[in-house]
């Protein structure tokens, strides 16, 4: 169990920029060498495909921007889901109490305490701990994969130290449950499951309440606690962040998979059938989903085929984590297939599919010695080929290729967001600071891919307007966030 404490607060932020410093902070080194370009008909070809010029990306940019609004008109209308989150009130730093957060999201989930002290003090402390899930509970039944997590949140308040606050007689502890798998949710502490994604089958769960199926659990293990809020990792990024920075509007996940929320005016939302218009809320976009203007190339096509959700997801294929380094994959494939890449056979590791991940493209994108040592090292690697110099400028063209449509295109996705918010508020116009808070590995450790990023929101926003915006690095502060969530939506 690790513990932390903090005083007055803890600031998770790791990196944030505002624009207009940014050629100043965030010069990216790029192992392509000048005068590289290629002879290789395929990897033109591919190049060409893969173009995003600004007025390209100010097509893709209004294209999101029109599927948002059709999304919020009219349920199931529109590529974008623009789920209602049922979270109208963010935190504001005067929450108080003790509260927790449990995270579901993939192999592992994670409980957390913390003990909010209001706008002084905030994160007095908080305790956390992460469980790997075991592989059959992925695969079982409700009861079992439910009733674990249940053992498990026991003794982690069994293990508790005592703090400043105690439960009060006849109160359970309240949790934010952050859940990542597609759920349709029906208030701020219900949702049903839609689908299983990321390698989790449990039977009998889907179309039922995520959050009594944990409830039933707690109830069944004598645990006094109950699920006040439930969100996704992006609600979570944007309330966490949001506890500390009031100008938070935007939360984006860039890792294995991609999403965004925001905060939206309720009178632009005309599905939102309730009386009550005033006010904000925060939509969960699923903007994954876009696909409409896309510079998708066959190899994009072929990927996508081969995929779990064939024809889903298409913006999330050209621009997260999962997808990058496969891409390049089957590029390189086509390019041994076509030419002597490689010498005179493609390396069989090649035709594994996933093989190539988006480490390895970082890794070798990173590379500055002249032969393009890391490059060699890499592919020797994970794909037992020898190379000369001139096979590896050619793979970190592809490289630099996808990385740098990816990054363009999620920083149109942003400016799209930005710009439907700015329509309604006219924040940005009136001066206002505007911080996106953003999660995931990609985006993280991944330079080039942040810099490209970077290029397109200034590009499509103009200087005037990128500088009053600014994308901040808030890692993993989506727990807090939940857990912030749970002391706003206290039934208590
Ligand atoms: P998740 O989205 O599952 O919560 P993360 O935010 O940790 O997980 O993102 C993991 C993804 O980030 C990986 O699938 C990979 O694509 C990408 N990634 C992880 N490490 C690196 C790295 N060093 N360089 C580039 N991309 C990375
Ligand atoms: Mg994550």
């Amino acid at each position: 169990m690790s513990l932390t404490f903090a005083s007055p607060t803890i600031t998770p932020t790791i990196r944030s920029f505002t624009f207009s410093s940014r050629r100043t902070n965030n010069i990216v080194m790029s192992a392509i060498q000048p005068n590289s370009a290629s002879l290789c008909p395929i990897l033109t070809k591919f190049q060409n495909d893969c173009a995003t010029p600004t007025p390209y990306l100010r097509k893709v940019a209004d294209a999101i921007v029109d599927e948002m609004q059709a999304g919020l008109a009219v349920e199931g209308e529109g590529e974008l889901d623009m789920i209602l989150t049922y979270v109208d009130a963010l935190p504001s730093g005067n929450e108080e109490g003790l509260f927790y957060a449990l995270d579901l999201g993939g192999t592992n989930f994670r409980v957390r305490s913390v003990q909010l002290g209001g706008k002084e003090e905030r994160v007095i402390a908080t305790e956390s701990e992460q469980i790997s899930i075991p592989k059959e509970l992925m695969i079982g039944t409700s009861e079992e994969l439910f009733g674990f997590i249940a053992t498990k949140l026991a003794s982690f308040v069994a293990k508790e130290k005592p703090g400043r606050f105690q439960l009060e007689q006849g109160r359970k502890r309240e949790i934010g449950f952050t859940f990542s798998f597609p759920v349709k949710q029906t208030s701020i502490d219900s949702g049903t499951l839609m689908k299983w994604t990321k390698g989790f089958h449990v039977s009998g769960m889907e179309g039922k309440n995520v959050v009594a199926c944990l409830n039933e659990a707690m109830e069944v293990h004598g645990l006094n606690m109950r699920v006040s809020a439930l969100v996704n990792d992006g609600v979570g990024t944007l309330a966490g962040a949001r506890y500390w920075d009031e100008d938070v509007m935007v939360g984006v996940i860039l890792g294995t998979g991609t999403n965004a929320c925001y905060v939206e005016q309720k009178h632009k939302i005309p599905k939102l059938q309730s009386k009550s218009s005033s006010g904000t809320t925060v939509i969960n976009t699923e903007w994954g989903g876009y696909s409409k203007i896309l510079p998708r190339t066959v190899f994009d096509q072929e990927m996508d085929e081969k995929s779990l959700n064939p024809g889903e997801h298409l913006y999330e294929k050209m621009i997260s984590g999962m997808y990058l380094g496969e891409i390049v994959r089957r590029v390189l494939l086509q390019m041994c297939k076509t030419s002597d890449l490689f010498g005179q056979f493609a390396p069989a590791k090649l035709s594994k599919p996933f093989v190539l991940r988006t480490e390895h493209l970082c890794k070798m994108q990173e590379d500055n010695t002249d032969d393009l040592q890391n490059v060699g090292s890499v592919l020797y690697e994970f794909l037992e080929v020898e190379t000369n110099l001139n096979a590896r400028r050619r793979v970190v063209e592809v490289c630099d290729t996808v990385v740098k449509r990816g990054g363009r295109l999620a920083g149109a996705g942003i400016v799209a967001v930005l710009e439907k918010i700015e329509k309604d508020t006219k924040r940005m116009s009136s001066g206002k600071r505007t911080v996106v808070a953003m999660d995931g590995a990609l985006y993280e450790k991944y330079p080039q891919y942040r810099s490209y990023m970077q290029d397109a929101l200034v590009e499509l926003l103009g200087h005037k307007f990128a500088s009053d915006v600014v994308i901040k690095h808030t890692k993993d502060v989506s727990g807090i966030g939940a857990a912030v969530l749970a002391a706003t939506n206290s039934i208590y």
